[in-house]
């Protein structure tokens, strides 16, 4: 008796402790559905029906009596020229097996105006994977948007404003340099020399931060078409060759015959074998440097390689190389100018035109960049 007596009273005890603390939890939820300033949401797949929290109605002026709690409300809510695609990403999440979705477009507000949102969800499948409800919230990313906006055309604006200017101081330093204008004394020529560097590096740094500001806002796409490699190769390679030859450094390309055509956004591609072509070169020491360039086929794809054997990347560097602004500490000894961009375009680019790109490297052994380009080539994006 007494045991069972215990043992019942034993039972109830934990029953209620888990009947208060599932009562606490749910508490605490709707607190945070209230609480926060973003839209939550549940969306039953079966039923279409949606439950929103309230900022569904104190951040986007929906009145309590409308009727929002459906699929379809939402979606006519969307923007018309997001809602296709937004359909689109969304069912195709759905009936492949991930589990988190992302998105960003453009949600009426009740006073009729847009606001941009970036909408976050998971979903919650059976055991067979068949999706039964999906959780998300999504929160007003309009100021963001603009302000990115306005970084971009400010960049914009400034480098176009830049360039026209260092055109022409380049063209007529050259001009002097060349004897235009009269003979020049030896240390005229030298500091008129110095000049022209300048500005050529200078032209260079505000056409890579345009670049990158496009790459980083996503306005500069990825193009693929047929186009033969190996040309743009030995086009690329006739450009560097004044700079290879004025440091000493031999380039060696053997073409793979046998590779026709590959689809490919040729600038890209191009830029990307310039960079790697001239760090081959600048990065390694005068009169002693080779730098090989190789592409060929094999069964994942095309693979690029360009060998040199300068100075080579410390291992502490190897993780960072990558990254906006980085330069190794071994790299300004032999290179002093350098802003440490053009791996971090190159690495962005590739990445719009789906390819990979890494490294070997040995301390004063040499360095070898790779590029995958995939079995159907480049990717459009
Ligand atoms: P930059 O050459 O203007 O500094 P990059 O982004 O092209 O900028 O390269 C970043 C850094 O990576 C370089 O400063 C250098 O330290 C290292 N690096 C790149 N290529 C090579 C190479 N072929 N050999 C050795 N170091 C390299």
């Amino acid at each position: 008796m007494m045991t069972n007596s215990r043992a019942s009273s034993g039972g109830q005890a934990p029953a209620e402790d888990l009947e208060k603390q599932l009562r606490e939890t749910i508490q605490r939820y709707q607190l945070v559905f209230r609480a926060t300033n973003e839209v939550l949401y549940e969306l039953n797949i079966e039923t279409e029906a949606v439950i929103w929290n309230d900022a569904i109605f104190t951040q986007y002026g929906y009145d309590r009596t409308e009727n929002v709690a459906t699929l379809s409300w939402w979606a006519q809510h969307i923007h018309p020229d997001d809602a296709l695609q937004v359909e689109y990403d969304m069912s195709e999440w759905l009936l492949g097996d991930g589990e988190t979705w992302q998105s960003e477009y453009r949600f009426r507000k009740a006073d009729g105006t847009y606001v941009d949102v970036r909408d976050r969800a998971v979903v919650q499948r059976d055991k067979s994977g068949t999706p039964i409800s999906v959780i998300g919230s999504f929160l007003d990313i309009t100021r963001q948007k603009q302000l990115d906006r306005a970084k971009d055309e400010f960049i914009s604006l400034v480098s176009h404003q830049l360039r026209t200017p260092l055109t022409a101081i380049r063209l007529y330093s050259e001009m002097l340099e060349g004897g235009m204008f009269g003979k020049l004394s030896e240390p005229q020529q030298e500091q008129l020399g110095h000049i022209t560097d300048a500005s050529i590096r200078l032209i260079d740094l505000v056409g890579n931060i345009l670049d990158i500001s496009k790459l980083e806002s996503g306005h500069m796409g990825s193009n693929p078409v047929p186009a033969r490699v190996n040309k743009i190769l030995e086009l690329c390679i006739s450009e560097v060759k004044p700079l290879a030859d004025q440091k000493g450094v031999t380039i060696e390309y053997a073409p793979d015959e046998s590779i026709d055509k590959v689809s490919v956004d040729s600038v890209i591609f191009g830029q990307v074998v310039h960079n790697l072509l001239t760090n081959a070169i600048r990065y390694t020491e005068p009169y002693s440097g080779h730098v090989e360039v190789v592409f060929t086929r094999d069964d994942q794809g095309y693979l690029l390689s360009v060998k040199d054997n300068g100075i080579g990347i410390p291992a502490s560097a190897q993780q960072s190389i990558f990254n906006r602004f980085y330069r190794a500490s071994n790299a300004s000894g032999l290179e002093e100018h350098g802003t440490g961009l053009g791996l971090y375009m190159i690495k962005l680019m590739l990445e719009t035109a789906g390819c990979d790109v890494w490294f070997d490297s040995a301390i004063g052994e040499g360095t070898t960049f790779y590029v995958r380009v995939p079995k159907g080539g480049m990717k459009a994006g």
